[in-house]
């Protein structure tokens, strides 16, 4: 039996993780959770799954919860997530904190979660993006598991099982190009966020489809392979392939190239590390029929067409504080989008600035890293917002 602790129980890849607990109650408990401010989502898996201990962004929807389970560990705010991750849990059973956090909010857990010793499935790419460095190194330090929840990184990592890391001779990372593959450059001047929304492939959190359109989904995962894989972004390749079958591929030296295939469903990825290094049947999955699907397409990156992950590229090889710098400008761009503030066009124009004016800092710790964070996206908020 193992213990999970999901840190963002209520968006798209916590509820999925959530299937996957229901489906294997014999391999899977919920010991705890933290959600954002969905409370009426989150009381029904409360009841559901009776975990020990809950966090809520507020404090205020902390004290309702509490009113009601009154024999529930609960907190709040930023401190709160990182009280879940490292709530004591039984130390019979190993335990797992799965970060399927939105945003740089979810640095701060992940690294709490490494220190108290547990292994931590990441869905959360913007700590990597972030502190990769530190992030990496911590949990050699500590000698934990760091297992990647994208589908693209958990096909990397699938695609080295039983590998020699020293005889890849590169990562080929698939795209499928989003839901403005199809339009021109100028066509994007008056495309509208319900349109940005409308993914060809995959149903996913709207700040990550947002990112798909962008390609900057693509460029923080160019990023977040080479701090977990340690290779150069030389070594990093994308390639459009439209059906998103292909999750990714890694070419060897002599020049074998190992795919993963499966249909597009991220209780794959997310079922992979929960079981690893076993497997398990995943339950409401449909297996991939090939010959239904008949061909798979695969064409060169245009990164004229798609800036921003020519940015993400320019980011990574400049490296210190660049990559977070990219993530902060990126995050604040894509709320200001949503919220109908700006066009889909100017969140590249953002990011772009936000590149341009800043003075990278080599070997920045945490607590520096965490507060350029915030006068980026201050400075985004206060010029665009
Ligand atoms: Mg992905």
């Amino acid at each position: 039996m193992k213990q999970i602790i999901l840190l963002g129980a209520t968006g798209s890849i916590g509820t999925q993780t959530l299937d996957i607990i229901r489906n294997h109650a014999d391999r899977f408990k919920l010991v705890a959770f933290s959600y954002g401010n969905n409370t009426e989502l989150a009381t029904e898996i409360i009841q559901e799954f009776k975990p020990s201990f809950v966090s809520t962004r507020s404090a205020e929807d902390a004290e309702k919860l509490q009113a009601t389970f009154t024999d529930m560990g609960i907190a709040s705010g930023d401190d709160g997530l990182v009280e879940t991750a490292t709530y004591k849990v039984d130390d019979e059973h190993p335990v797992l904190v799965i970060n399927a956090l939105m945003g740089g909010v979810g640095l701060r857990p992940t690294l709490a979660a490494i220190e108290s010793g547990r292994d931590v499935a990441l869905a959360n790419k913007e700590t990597l993006v972030m502190a990769g460095q530190i992030v990496t190194a911590k949990a050699r330090e500590h000698g934990i598991k760091l297992m990647p929840v994208d589908s693209e990184h958990s096909a990397l990592w699938q695609c080295l099982n039983g590998e020699d890391p020293e005889k890849i001779s590169k990562m080929i990372i698939t795209a499928s190009g989003g839901s403005f593959r199809d339009l021109t450059r100028e066509d994007l001047q008056h495309v509208t966020k319900e349109q940005a929304l409308h993914h060809p492939n995959w149903s996913m959190g709207e700040k990550i489809t947002i990112d798909s359109a962008t390609m900057m989904n693509k460029g923080l995962e160019v990023i977040e392979a080479h701090y977990l894989f340690h290779l150069a972004y030389d070594d990093i390749e994308t390639i459009l392939h439209p059906q998103s079958i292909v999750h990714s591929m890694v070419e060897f030296t002599d020049t074998s190239i190992i795919a993963h295939l499966g249909t597009a469903d991220m209780k794959i990825p997310i079922a992979y590390a929960m079981n690893y290094p076993d497997r398990a049947p995943i339950g409401n999955t449909s297996a991939l029929d090939l010959a239904k699907l008949g061909r798979l397409d695969f064409k060169a990156m245009d990164f004229e067409r798609f800036p921003c992950l020519a940015m993400a590229y320019e980011a990574g090889r400049k490296g210190a504080t660049y990559p977070m710098v990219l993530n902060a400008a990126n995050e604040e761009a894509v709320a200001l989008f949503l919220a109908g503030k700006i066009s889909f066009l100017a969140i590249e124009e953002i990011v772009r600035a936000a590149l341009d004016e800043h003075v990278g800092v080599e070997g920045a710790g945490v607590e520096e890293i965490l507060q350029i964070n915030d006068a980026v996206r201050v400075g985004v908020r206060e010029r665009w917002g």
